[in-house]
């Protein structure tokens, strides 16, 4: 089997200035370095992640769904992030969660290219997917794989899974990649025969100097097996938005506990996502500082969301008691749950994360302004 590695090139760049016997000159302050910036958007439970380079592109990952409410709720973001047109649009799958809104979405804002893992391996096909097809006739659209770079300015950006295959070897130069991931002999594959969109699901890590992150869309537990075990192809992190939602379909403990994130974004919705399991095994991950969530969990009752601060969305006092007083049956794989809440509430909050090339990132919940600095990594 062909192996590759992936050679990570440092942008961190060493300035030695030596001055010996210039004049003392009065200290002038450099500006702050530009922040990476990453809008975690509250899709009700689907996808929609900007990202804002420092050096003034954007990336939209997936574009939630269908109907024109998440087309705003992004619309709400770019604006916020002083971005006026989409660099690069990638779709991580093409359910309707994640493809839904591009329908209305490209009626407000220009998008220059299309990134995807290529056809869908469904039949169905919404019409956003058919308008996007077309678009991409017409468009730049890249159909990428394992190893494969996205040509971002000033950040590096690695494929890490696409239609169905994962990367073959380990990403040289980021730490922990490359080693024997001490979690595996718990690994145990599942049994997963629905949605087999969601193991196309083209994943990403995300590198801003020493800042590391990872979105592996709706990949499943398998392929994320393949990414973890027995070496530990990624490496650490320092964020991790779950993958699935935070559905127990994926968040394999052998990937998180190899990844080691400090802070892990769940982008689950009021009943969509955030199963028990999954708060389980990101709780006992090695090296997590916080859990932050799009949404407090009906699923997760009082016992397993995180505190309130760190939550985007609240339910109203009612909806939130009568949950603690009657908890609705957990979900179960293939049986949706039922809808609790307004998943049409405005505003919509987001959780935003600005990352420094020193490794060091702040999060930020928009709801209540409640914000968290992460100083860089010590190791
Ligand atoms: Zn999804």
């Amino acid at each position: 089997m062909r192996r590759y590695l992936i050679e990570i090139l440092s942008v961190s760049v060493s300035v030695a200035v030596a001055l010996a016997g210039a004049c003392p000159t009065p200290a002038v302050a450099r500006p702050a370095q530009k922040a990476l910036d990453i809008y975690f958007i509250d899709v009700e439970g689907g996808q929609a992640t900007l990202i804002a380079t420092p050096r003034g592109q954007a990336v939209l990952v997936d574009t939630g769904n269908p109907g024109t409410r998440d087309a705003e709720r992004i619309m709400e973001a770019i604006r916020a992030a002083g971005v006026k047109k989409i660099d690069y649009l990638l779709i991580t799958h093409y359910h309707g969660d994640h493809i839904g809104g591009y329908l209305e979405l490209a009626k407000l804002v220009p998008i220059l290219n299309y990134v995807d893992h290529g056809p869908s391996v469904e039949s169905r096909l919404i019409d956003s997917k058919k308008a996007y097809d077309a678009a991409t006739l017409s468009a730049p659209h890249r159909i990428v794989r394992p190893g494969d770079r996205l040509p971002v300015r000033g950040i590096e950006w690695t494929i890490v899974s696409s239609a169905g295959k994962t990367l073959e070897g380990s990403m040289l130069g980021a730490p922990g990649a490359g080693e024997a991931n001490p979690y595996c002999a718990d690994f145990a594959p599942k049994d997963i025969r629905e949605g087999p969109e969601n193991a196309q699901s083209v994943g990403s890590v995300i590198r801003y100097g020493r800042f590391r992150a990872v979105d592996l869309g709706d990949l499943l537990w398998n392929w994320e097996g393949q990414l973890a075990c027995p070496v530990n192809l990624i490496g650490s992190v320092d964020l991790l938005l779950t993958t699935h939602h935070g559905l127990a379909w994926s968040g394999a403990p052998a990937l998180i506990f190899g990844l080691s994130p400090r802070v892990v974004v769940m982008n689950n919705g009021t009943r969509k996502g955030a199963d028990v399991d999954s708060f389980k095994t990101l709780y006992s991950s090695p090296g997590l500082e916080d859990l932050w969530q799009l949404h407090w969990s009906a699923n997760a009752s009082t016992e397993y969301n995180a505190p309130g601060r760190y939550i985007a969305n609240l339910e109203t006092p009612a909806t939130t008691a009568g949950v603690i007083a009657d908890p609705p049956p957990p979900a179960t794989m293939g049986k949706p749950a039922a809808d609790i809440g307004d998943p049409n509430h405005a505003p919509a909050y987001w959780i935003k994360v600005s990352a420094q090339p020193d490794g060091s990132f702040t999060v930020t919940n928009s709801r209540n302004g409640f914000s968290k600095t992460y100083g860089r990594r010590q190791s």
